[in-house]
């Protein structure tokens, strides 16, 4: 699995450099003067904005209320990723990337995968979860967007595949990224503080999406389902998870919006707790894009909820 892994992340940074290097600057703008930039899913979609301001047509491939993990992409998004000037994935949760970027070729396109350069942390592994029929391995956690500290890395590397491909607006992408960087930095120490007074520090959650941000605030998470969320525990996971939550008093078992619940309102009852929503932001519903929530109105919800939660 590893040297699978180190395979494709040199098979990646062949494909970045090459397109970086190649990526031709002049012509990079269509005729609204603006750049085409396609991302893969939410987070991605908000970052880009965030720097991209009004120089680019800014784009999420996984609409509103999809969950990312097992999204395929139809024929007109494929014809999206050929045309784009630049295109803006996370890396590893985008399964799909690689091969669209191959069969999608355009030597033009600058290619950022946000998360390269992040150590990223083995996921919790299940014997079972190996023979994936996709074939996919989930090996390493992509979840690094939900640490507001590695979110600066994303956005970070967003900015420099946007001055790459426009340096006439350089300025303005620096100056975007900084003021966004700025707010990250704030909400990451408001995560600090309230929860280094938290009473407990276990939570469980619908599937292992907060592995960073537990790591990062001395938390620890217990998910229901692995890296992905269609895995399905199996019943004896269930009864460790059961007996763990007893254990250490847990009160609420999260669950996320675009998820069938089943499986964490069937533990709740059991341990006689009561369910709460953790948002592992992979998708905005419909009803939140009403509300006008965006990733920092989000996981200061995240926070609240966690705070609540832990201090039970
Ligand atoms: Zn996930």
């Amino acid at each position: 699995m590893k040297s699978l892994w180190v395979t494709r992340s040199l098979i990646f940074a062949g494909i970045s450099t090459i397109l970086m290097t190649t990526g031709c600057a002049s012509n990079a703008v269509s005729s609204d003067g603006k750049l085409d930039v396609v991302t893969s899913f939410y987070p991605m979609y908000e970052f880009t904005k965030q720097v991209a301001g009004e120089h680019a047509n800014v784009i999420a491939l996984i609409p509103a209320g999809s969950e990312p993990h097992d999204w395929e992409p139809s024929a007109k998004d494929m014809k999206k990723v050929k045309e784009a000037d630049v295109f803006i994935y996370n890396g590893i949760v985008e399964g799909w990337a690689e091969q669209a970027l191959q069969s999608a070729a355009n030597t033009k396109r600058v290619v950022v995968e946000a998360s390269k350069g992040i150590e990223l942390i083995q996921g919790l592994h299940e014997e079972e979860e190996e023979a994936e029929e996709d074939g996919h391995s989930h090996d390493l956690d992509p979840h690094v967007w939900l640490s507001p500290l590695l979110a600066q890395h994303e956005v970070e590397a967003i900015a420099q595949g946007l001055i790459t491909v426009d340096p006439a607006h350089k300025d303005d992408y620096r100056n975007n990224a900084d003021l966004y960087i700025t707010k990250l930095k704030a909400l990451d120490e408001t995560f600090r503080d309230t929860l280094a007074k938290v009473k407990h520090k276990e939570f469980v959650t619908q599937h292992a999406a907060f592995g960073y941000l537990a790591k990062e605030y001395g938390l620890t998470q217990v998910p229901i389902a692995g890296l992905s969320p269609e895995e399905e525990p199996a019943p004896d996971k269930m009864a460790d998870i059961i007996q763990f939550a007893k254990e250490k008093q847990v009160k609420t078992i999260f669950f996320e919006t675009l998820v069938d619940p089943k499986v964490a309102t069937t533990i709740a009852k059991e341990i006689n707790a009561h369910t709460d929503v953790l948002n592992p932001l992979e998708g905005l519903t419909a009803e939140d894009k009403k509300k006008n929530l965006d990733y920092i109105s989000v996981m200061t919800n995240n926070l609240q909820a966690l705070k609540n939660a832990l201090d039970e």
